[in-house]
């Protein structure tokens, strides 16, 4: 079949796959779904509960896209048409999870469901028909660094080896059963030693992949606007309704958290790469991130701020942001990685790929967005909470 003129790292031409992406309508899945749809031939099965973010390319598909794309709304929960679609896949990609921290302490059971009981399925279905996947997992299963655990000033703390985060060498350190926080991450690491041994043991292709923060445009959701009014989402999504509602940005416990953040159209790139590489990516784990896009949560909303004032021409708040417990914002069983560096060797040497954009960029597009996007809802949703 012809490969629509694309070509794989060593050469050779890539044949045209149906990749079955589940969780498509979700924001790496919106993202991937552009990206095949703008530059590769292959076709998707687009799998979710949702389409707002997709709707653009599904409903209905416009004339250019007709046979490339469709929409299967499903719960994989308890749906026997997913079998079907993984068999009818050249490739699945499981994106499909609850994935927000104010829900790993809150709502422990649907986190450790969603991301492991209901991701069984696929990993069986894709073993048994010998169908390759890749699974996304997270940076969270590497949990705390071994640096966090000495004393503050220690000077251990500023080498590497205790703190960068290497896909087959780091520990998984989570906290106490009673800090819920670790859910997530626990039920993460029990999905990939799952892969990893139907790899080991049954031969499944598989790709395993840890997103390290990524971010951009179609994030999450605003509350109020297009998610529930109390609903927490991840950080960029709580500061761009902060901004929007000219309210102060709060920091959790002083913000001292360090995170890197990755351009979401950067980290896609990545993924391209492991679908159209197999031979290179398969048995594989691999980190996705920006290691020079760290700052402190503190940082990242000072940033924030003066990168929305001079997108929106609205000028800062005199006091920008505002510390609050844990406690108060997540509530009882809270608990943070303290530091997030991920290791790039492994994908360099694999795929070559290295991210391009830097955090500055990436938010002044983001914010440009999200202003655009929702700065009229928002005035509009306050004047109706004070209108009642
Ligand atoms: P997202 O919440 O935007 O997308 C997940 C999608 O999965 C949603 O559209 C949701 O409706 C769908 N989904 C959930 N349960 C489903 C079910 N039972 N049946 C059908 N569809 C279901 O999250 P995202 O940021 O796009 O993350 C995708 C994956 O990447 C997740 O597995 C997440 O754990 C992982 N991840 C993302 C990041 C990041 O930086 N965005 C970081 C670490 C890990
Ligand atoms: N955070 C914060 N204020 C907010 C939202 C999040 O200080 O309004 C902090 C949170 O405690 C964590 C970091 O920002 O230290 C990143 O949170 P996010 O929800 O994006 O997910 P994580 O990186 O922890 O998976």
């Amino acid at each position: 079949m012809a490969s629509g003129g694309r070509t794989d790292l060593d050469g050779a031409a890539v044949a045209p796959l149906t990749i079955c992406v589940i969780g498509a309508g979700g924001f790496i899945g919106s993202h991937l779904c552009e990206k095949l749809m703008a530059e590769t031939p292959h076709v998707v099965l687009a799998v979710d509960v949702y389409c707002d973010k997709i709707r653009h390319l599904v409903d209905p598909p416009p004339p250019r896209l007709a046979g490339r794309i469709s929409f299967h709304r499903l719960n994989i929960k308890n749906d026997s048409r997913l079998e079907g679609l993984i068999k009818m896949a050249d490739l699945t990609i499981n994106l499909a999870a609850i994935c927000t921290p104010a829900d790993y302490n809150t709502r422990p059971l649907d986190t450790i469901y969603s991301n492991f009981i209901d991701a069984l399925p696929v990993v069986k279905y894709c073993s048994e028909n010998s169908k390759r996947l890749i699974h996304f997992s997270t940076c969270e299963v590497y949990g705390k660094t071994i640096g966090s655990f000495l004393p503050k000033d220690h000077p251990l703390r500023k080498e590497p080896e205790f703190y960068v985060l290497t896909e087959d060498e780091s520990p998984c350190i989570f906290g106490p059963i009673v800090k819920q926080r670790w859910s997530y991450a626990c039920a993460k690491q029990l999905i990939e030693r799952l892969v990893f041994a139907e790899g080991a043991e049954n031969g499944l292709e598989f790709t395993i992949v840890r997103p390290f923060n990524w971010i951009g445009p179609r994030m999450d959701f605003i509350p109020g606007v297009d998610g529930p009014s109390e609903g927490v989402p991840r950080v960029l999504a709580c500061f761009s309704n902060n901004l929007l509602r000219r309210e102060p940005l709060k920091l959790v416990d002083g913000g001292e958290s360090q995170r890197t953040f990755v351009y979401i159209k950067d980290a896609i790139e990545a993924v391209l790469l492991m679908i159209e590489n197999p031979a290179r990516a398969n048995g594989h784990i691999f980190n996705v991130g920006n290691p020079d896009n760290e700052v402190t949560v503190r940082e990242l909303a000072e940033m924030m701020t003066e990168v929305y004032a001079k997108v929106s021409g609205e000028p800062p708040l005199e006091e920008p942001v505002i510390d609050v417990s844990a406690k108060e914002f997540y509530g009882e069983g809270y608990d943070d990685s303290d530091k997030r560096i991920p290791d790039m060797t492994l994908i360099n040497k694999q795929l070559g790929w290295n991210p391009k954009t830097p955090l500055k960029d990436l938010l002044e597009t983001t914010l440009t967005y999200q202003h655009k996007t929702y700065k009229e809802a928002v005035k509009t949703q306050m004047c109706l909470a004070t209108a009642t």
